[in-house]
């Protein structure tokens, strides 16, 4: 008699798993911490913004500046080539940032521009 919810309950998991497989794997497709490459890029911009404030104000010191920057800007280019989005003169090489014409810095992460 128990026999019958026992296997009704083993089926239910196993439907859910093939259900669910899929989603689960494609979670992890996407990156370590689930989000798009969309996302990651303008997680990674918004955290060298924030860190460049936090440099600006005397927060973050000359040598986990230059750490977390060469990181966030890693990750952003990462990102970037991840959504197969090319540089072009209007952006920023370090971030993907747009920048103004004939800027010398980028004014999303401060990078030197070429
Ligand atoms: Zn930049």
């Amino acid at each position: 008699m128990y026999a019958v919810y026992i296997f009704g309950s083993i089926m239910a998991i196993l439907v859910a798993a093939v259900i669910f497989a899929p989603m689960i794997e494609g979670h992890w497709r996407e990156g370590k911490d689930g989000s798009s490459p969309a996302e990651r890029k303008e997680t990674a911009i918004a955290a060298l913004r924030e860190l460049e404030f936090e440099y600006q104000t005397g927060k973050v010191s000359d040598e986990d500046y230059a750490t977390l920057r060469a990181r966030y800007a890693r990750d952003a280019i990462a990102a970037r080539d991840d959504l197969g989005e090319t540089v072009d003169s209007d952006a920023c090489p370090g971030c993907g940032a747009a920048v103004k014409e004939g800027a010398k810095f980028c004014s999303a992460c401060g990078g030197a521009l070429v």
